[in-house]
């Protein structure tokens, strides 16, 4: 059994809809793949339907934008009731917070030489309600600034890059909470990757485990090099949390994350699941 739980549709910043996003994993040998779009449900009900008629189990997930001390951490929720109302206007403020930073990222870009429009980045946005940095990369793509979205990232778009003003995102003890609130389950997103190990330390996803009760944490990802999944994979087994694999997929989006290039034991499916049905 071979299972993904963390990929993104064109409903957020991947470049599959969610129809072709289920029929590649059919096509990859995929027996599961949850769709994580970032801070919003709205690929979910056709990813499912499509699941339904390929025969591949689609699980309902999401990736939340929270924060730690300023510091961006995601958070993939597994799960979740999408009208639960504390966690819907969350997601409201959270995706707000988006749209809202476009402008002061375009009038950096400007800034820096390399313009592009605000037109040019909605095109790129298409239909998603989540206003992705990446799609402001596709449109520095086209208007050939830079060859490509990694480029753009690391030129100017990253975390600390001269074009990056952060936006709103929710304290991660509050996403854990609300997540729950919601009846899902909750999932740290790639902890230690991009050297982010200072913003979650292991005291810190310690008390995240005993204070809020996180299920687990993300460690077969593409960010995390072998002696860090190794040194996360033990620390998992100390604080007794869930141990996730997965692709991040972003369709042509993101190199190197190619659907199933990381997997998910079945039996932390089945407990994540358990989880799930038990706090609904
Ligand atoms: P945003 O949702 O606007 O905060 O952007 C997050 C998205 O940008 C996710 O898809 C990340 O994978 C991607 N991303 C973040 N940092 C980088 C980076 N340094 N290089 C490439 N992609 C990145
Ligand atoms: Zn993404
Ligand atoms: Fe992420
Ligand atoms: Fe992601």
């Amino acid at each position: 059994m071979r299972i993904d739980l963390h990929t993104h549709s064109n409903i957020s910043d991947g470049t599959d809809t969610p129809t072709e996003l289920v029929d590649r994993a059919r096509a990859v040998g995929l027996d599961v793949v949850a769709l994580t779009d970032h801070d919003t449900f709205a690929g979910l009900d056709e990813a499912v339907a499509r699941g339904e008629q390929v025969d591949v189990q689609v699980v309902r997930g999401m990736e939340l934008s929270c924060a730690r001390e300023r510091q961006s951490v995601h958070l993939l929720a597994y799960g979740v009731d999408s009208e639960a109302p504390g966690l819907a206007a969350e997601l409201e403020k959270v995706r707000g917070g988006r749209l809202g930073r476009l402008g002061g990222v375009l009038a950096r870009l400007a800034d820096l030489g390399v313009p592009v429009t605000e037109e040019e980045v909605l095109a790129e946005v298409g239909e998603s309600p989540s206003v992705g940095r990446p799609h402001i990369a596709d449109a520095m793509v086209k208007a050939g600034h830079v060859a490509d979205r990694t480029e753009a990232f690391d030129r100017f778009l990253a975390d600390g890059g001269p074009a990056h003003v952060p936006r709103y995102a929710i304290p991660v003890e509050r996403g854990i909470d609300l997540v729950h609130a919601a009846g899902g389950a909750a999932v740290i997103a790639h902890p230690w990757g991009r050297g982010r190990e200072h913003v979650l330390p292991p005291e810190v996803l310690s008390r995240l485990a005993s204070d809020h009760g996180l299920e687990g944490i993300e460690v077969d990802h593409q960010d995390h090099d072998p002696k860090t999944r190794t040194r996360l994979r033990g620390l998992a087994g100390e604080l007794g949390l869930l141990v996730t694999g997965s692709s991040d997929y972003h369709g042509t989006g993101k190199l190197d994350h190619d659907l199933g290039c990381n997997t998910t034991d079945p039996d932390v499916l089945s407990a994540l699941l358990a989880r799930v049905a038990s706090v609904g």
